[in-house]
């Protein structure tokens, strides 16, 4: 399993900014000739045009130029002639081992002439896999707006067996973050008023659309995020390590936006806090050997969790009180009991060879591949 960490970084910009130019044309350089000779073959482009870089970009280092034709080569691979992979003077860097290092925090960047060297200021949550995970590559970013450099590192480490236990579901609404079957409540009381609030300070300032006005709304919206993505680590961080619980039921809700719902529940599920929760909580389930799989979400919160009688009339708000049986509980607790359930009882059907269930669970497989390439922390 694969960590990525970004870490915004001080570099010169007149050594740095010259550079990630000359290697955004040898780049370039690379794919025009891959294109014409219809190969990605390394050696080759090597052999045809290393002397000749060398030459154009005396200054810039050697095992830099051969990370880029490796990077370049497999571009045109990954596209099969069919695009042309361009990158900008701006263009994210590679950087792998041969081209920099990294001992504790300290880092050592290949540059035009000598290394720079530099210290990490590693967000506290981070440490753990900066201390124990192996560091295989790292990217060089640039931010415009900002004139910010970053670097985007990346740790590897074993998976650790998946192994079995209980399972717990887990709703997740409007008015709770996120809600257990066992009756657990992650509130969202604090993030509904902090986002009113940005809501609220964002109209104003768009109404302004002054050049102040444009600024400030955009530290605004970056510090709104660092907000979501502080509240869904704590979440989801207590979530991954109670040691009841090895998997982790939630909703597949992907197709629940098309439903009419209410504007605002909708704009919730789609948003990127919303699915974020989900990445946080499968990449800290997998470091753990646990797992978070996807039950259907359909009529999750009108079912009565004890007898089974569904109705639209069971729920009123946050109260559930089932008209069958009589049984009374906390509507969103009801449905977290619902969303375990249903995986328990498709775990049953595939045990008898029942076809066609339309609870079947899947895993995190694809969640865990795409938690290497966004980065968790969230500021690539
Ligand atoms: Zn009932």
């Amino acid at each position: 399993m694969k960590r990525t960490v970004s870490v915004p970084v001080k570099l010169p910009h007149e050594r740095f900014l010259p550079l990630m130019g000359f290697c955004a044309d040898i780049f370039n350089q690379h794919v025009d000739w891959a294109l014409k000779e219809r190969t990605w073959n390394k050696n080759k482009a090597h052999k045809a045009l290393y002397a000749d870089l060398r030459l154009q970009y005396p200054d810039v280092p050697s095992a830099l130029l051969q990370t880029i034709r490796d990077n370049a080569m497999e571009a045109v691979k990954a596209t099969k002639f069919k695009r042309t992979p361009r990158k900008k003077p701006t263009s994210g860097l590679r950087y792998d081992k041969r081209t920099m290092t990294l001992r504790g925090y300290q880092l050592t960047l290949s540059c035009i002439g000598k290394r720079e060297k530099l210290i990490l200021n590693v967000p506290e949550h981070f440490k753990e896999v900066f201390e124990n995970w192996e560091f295989c590559a790292a990217t060089l970013t640039y931010s415009k707006h900002n004139k910010q450099f970053w670097v985007r590192l990346v740790f590897e480490a074993e998976t650790p067996k998946v192994q079995n236990g209980n399972a717990q579901g887990i709703d997740r609404g409007l008015y709770h973050l996120a809600t257990t079957s066992d009756g657990q409540f992650f509130s969202s009381n604090k993030v509904r008023a902090t986002q009113r609030r940005y809501l609220y300070n964002r109209r104003k300032l768009q109404q302004k659309g002054t050049r102040s006005a444009k600024r400030r709304l955009r530290a605004m919206s970056g510090r709104e995020k660092r907000f979501m993505r502080d509240v869904n680590h704590c979440a989801t961080k207590k979530l991954a390590r109670q040691s009841d619980y090895t998997v982790f039921v939630l909703q597949d809700l992907s197709g629940i936006r098309t439903q009419r719902r209410g504007k605002e529940l909708n704009k919730w599920l789609s948003s990127w806090s919303f699915y974020q929760f989900e990445q946080f909580l499968s990449y800290k389930a997998e470091a753990l050997g646990k797992r978070v799989v996807f039950v259907d979400a359909r009529y999750t919160s009108q079912k009565c969790s004890r007898c089974g009688h569904r109705s639209s009339a069971n729920r009123k708000k946050s109260r559930f009180r089932c008209g069958s049986c009589g049984y009374t509980a906390h509507a969103d607790i009801n449905a977290a009991v619902n969303v375990r359930d249903n995986y328990i009882l498709s775990l049953a059907q595939i045990e008898t060879g029942e076809q066609g269930s339309v609870n079947a669970p899947y895993g995190s497989g694809t969640l865990g591949s795409q938690s290497q390439a966004a980065s968790p922390c969230g500021c690539g």
